[in-house]
């Protein structure tokens, strides 16, 4: 389930047209998942969401959920100690369901829904506050919109915060709202080297790191089309159209032939 939507989301199996929206990207990393959500998912009742209009802080959770409908749940990498003089390998492992659960949104002191749908209102506790300061969460519209300004935090703040000129600190308190009822899915995740015992936080981005294994699992796309176009002659975009799985039969069916040749 998308943690701040509270969307639940199916995602059918890929074809190959779908491998090439992340092998051939023409766009930001954040475009390219929404794209490939637009195409592989639906909600629980089978409707297409409304991608526009969904929480900008869901993208990773997006990301993370195609991800283990293609790969499995289990996220294992591993990293260079960063001790001087230690460099030994430390293994990260995790499941995609606790790490969402991990950065759950969580009720904040001091805000209360506004008068207008999505709206959020600050408590005026604060005798430095203007009379009435709202904000709303950013979606993923507006992060697209806001990605093509020279001024991306401006142009959120525009959006999202009612009136736009307000002191810096009641700017930081809206700040830590939204971040307490949106957390971003990219974070710290903490891990133990195994040879000198020392603890370090590595930094993970859900969407970087969805798109380079997603790219990586896609990459024997190009041979399979050139496999099962020499031996069947079907056109290309006849084979884009297969189920990966299918596709992936095939082609093991003319290695096959061709190694008992
Ligand atoms: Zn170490």
């Amino acid at each position: 389930m998308l943690p701040v939507s509270g969307l639940t989301l199916r995602v059918r199996e890929a074809t190959g047209a779908d491998e090439l929206v992340v092998l051939e990207p023409g766009g930001s990393a954040v475009a390219t998942i929404v794209t490939l959500a637009s195409r592989l998912t639906t909600d629980s009742q089978g409707r297409m969401p409304p991608w526009e209009e969904l929480p900008a802080a869901d993208v990773g959770a997006i990301a993370l959920t195609i991800r283990q409908a293609w790969l499995g749940e289990w996220i294992s990498t591993d990293a260079r100690c960063p001790s001087p003089g230690c460099l030994e390998r430390m293994d990260i492992a995790f499941a995609i369901p606790a790490y969402i659960a991990h950065h759950r949104p969580r009720p904040h002191a001091g805000v209360a829904p506004g008068h207008d749908a999505n709206w959020f209102e600050l408590d005026r506790t604060s005798g430095s506050s203007p009379a009435s300061v709202s904000f709303r969460l950013p979606t993923i519209g507006d992060l697209r919109d806001a990605m093509a300004s020279a001024d991306p935090e401006g142009f959120l703040r525009g959006r999202c915060v009612r009136p736009i000129a307000i002191p810096a600190a009641t700017a930081r308190r809206v700040s830590r709202a939204m971040t307490a009822l949106a957390p971003s899915l990219t974070g710290e995740v903490t891990v133990q080297c195994p040879a000198c015992g020392s603890s370090h936080e590595l930094r993970f981005d859900p969407v970087t790191y969805s798109l380079t294994e997603l790219r990586d699992a896609a990459a024997g796309l190009y041979e399979e089309v050139h496999l099962l176009a020499s031996a069947f002659h079907w056109p290309e975009d006849a084979i884009l159209a297969l189920p990966r799985s299918r596709r992936a039969r095939y082609a093991d069916r003319i290695r096959q032939e061709r190694a008992a040749a």
